[in-house]
């Protein structure tokens, strides 16, 4: 039946979905555009770095499949029930889906249930962001060096000064110390970090094994995210991996903390304690259907979110009110992504190379005006992080800046924010 159909069904696919053959089929949950044509092979929505245009990330010359599958399932009709699409069975690819249909072992997206999250300890970060206070992270991306001095030194910058320190995991897919490492590095000298996991590096066997490293080594705060495709960073050479979508690894990692095991069900000795976390980006295509991307993480276990940088307040402000319908502010600690560089220059590169970045020509114009454009970058950053204070459901900021430490450092002390109480609780 296989050499039957499979030609037959690749030929008729190709033609009309430009069909991969992934042997699970899904086009009827993605609007009949077809995700393996996703250079991160998304399963559940898509990247943080769509193209203002539309286009994909990755390549520029193709739209979003993740935007045609959001118009398409529109145009489909009545919206989906709440579903999860599975990982990648990487054992069907060149496979028939026809003959899985025939045969009833094709896998059907999963219906979204709430797990029961066990009792646990919480712990700094997490018991800040329930707390009701206003809270502020960092990001650090961790040095080129197996001499942890520098990272530590940075981090003292922010001592008193955040809740918790982020640790990129490869940012801007530029090579640099592992995330995990520098995490427990962190740890060990008394700092908060949430140690950053993206899965354009490892399959899920290297992502769960460096997950639980990381928790023997007393990381408490993780962040689930996709990551920036090989093609923008120091390695374009490099295979990226993309086995799982941010969404499948918060599922994988709350079982493994909730449920005490594996993807593959094998149970775990002691489970992870872990705080997790994702990240989302209102300020990009599809925006009407960032706030159900947002949802679907919530779905899938995130109990905190980093959004990208805002340098769009009215934009924040409108995604918020969605947030507060929906009551997802409720559900999780939604902490706002704000930064700034040290001049309008490097601040349209930013735009140009970095996905999903997206900032008001009006800002730019107003930083290129300034007479001293590293101290109006900053002036911007302040008023920036207090209009966002003020945005009801937002639970605290998070400053990105590459290597723009000494700014975001004053920029945290001169906006006051440390002394505010969060909107979150109204
Ligand atoms: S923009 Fe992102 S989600 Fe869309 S096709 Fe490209 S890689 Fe996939």
């Amino acid at each position: 039946m296989e050499r039957v159909l499979r030609p037959l069904e690749r030929a008729s696919k190709q033609l009309l979905f430009d069909c991969k053959m992934c042997g699970q089929c899904v086009l009827s949950s993605t609007g009949m555009a077809c995700p393996s044509n996703c250079a991160k092979l998304m399963r559940n929505g898509p990247c943080g770095g769509v193209r203002a245009d539309g286009s994909c990330e990755v390549n520029a010359a193709m739209r979003c499949v993740w935007v045609e599958a959001t118009g398409g399932l529109k145009r489909i009709g009545p919206p989906q029930s709440k579903t999860f699409l599975e990982p990648i069975d990487h054992r069907l690819w060149n496979s028939s889906s026809w003959l899985r249909v025939i045969d009833g072992t094709h896998s059907s997206p999963t219906p979204i249930r709430p797990l029961p999250a066990p009792a646990r300890e919480i712990f700094g970060f997490e018991q800040a962001c329930k707390s009701g206070r206003f809270v502020v992270t960092v990001e650090v991306s961790p040095p080129d060096s197996s001499d942890p001095a520098e990272l530590i030194a940075r981090a003292l910058r922010f001592r008193d000064l955040v809740d918790a320190i982020n640790i990129t995991d490869g940012a801007g897919a530029n090579c640099h110390m592992s995330s995990a490492a520098a995490a427990a590095i962190l740890v060990a000298n008394g700092f908060s970090p949430v140690a950053q996991f993206s899965c354009r590096d490892r399959n899920r066997i290297a992502l769960q094994g460096d997950i639980l490293g990381a928790a023997a080594l007393g990381v408490r705060n993780i962040l689930c995210l996709t990551g920036d495709d090989v093609s923008q960073g120091d390695h374009p050479d490099a295979k990226p991996v993309f086995d799982l979508d941010s969404i499948s690894l918060l599922r994988i990692t709350g079982r493994m903390r909730d449920a005490g095991t594996f993807a593959s069900g094998r149970k775990l000795g002691v489970a992870p304690n872990l705080f997790i976390g994702a990240t989302a980006n209102p300020f990009v295509p599809p925006y009407r259907d960032r706030i159900a991307n947002l949802e679907k993480k919530v779905d899938a276990g995130a109990q905190f979110i980093q959004t990208q940088f805002c340098f769009d307040v009215p934009m924040l402000a409108d995604f918020m009110t969605e947030v507060r319908t929906r009551e997802l502010h409720k559900r999780c600690a939604i902490i706002v992504g704000v930064g700034t560089l040290s001049s309008a220059r490097s601040l349209r590169r930013m735009v140009q190379h970095v996905p999903g970045v997206h900032i008001p020509e009006s800002v730019l114009l107003r930083i290129a005006g300034a007479d001293n454009q590293k101290a109006e970058a900053k002036a911007v950053l302040v008023e920036t992080m207090r209009a966002v204070g003020d945005i009801e459901g937002v639970a605290g900021v998070h400053l990105m800046g590459y290597r723009n430490d000494e700014v975001l450092a004053e920029a945290i002390a001169e906006s006051g924010i440390r002394r505010r109480v969060s909107t979150r609780a109204a």
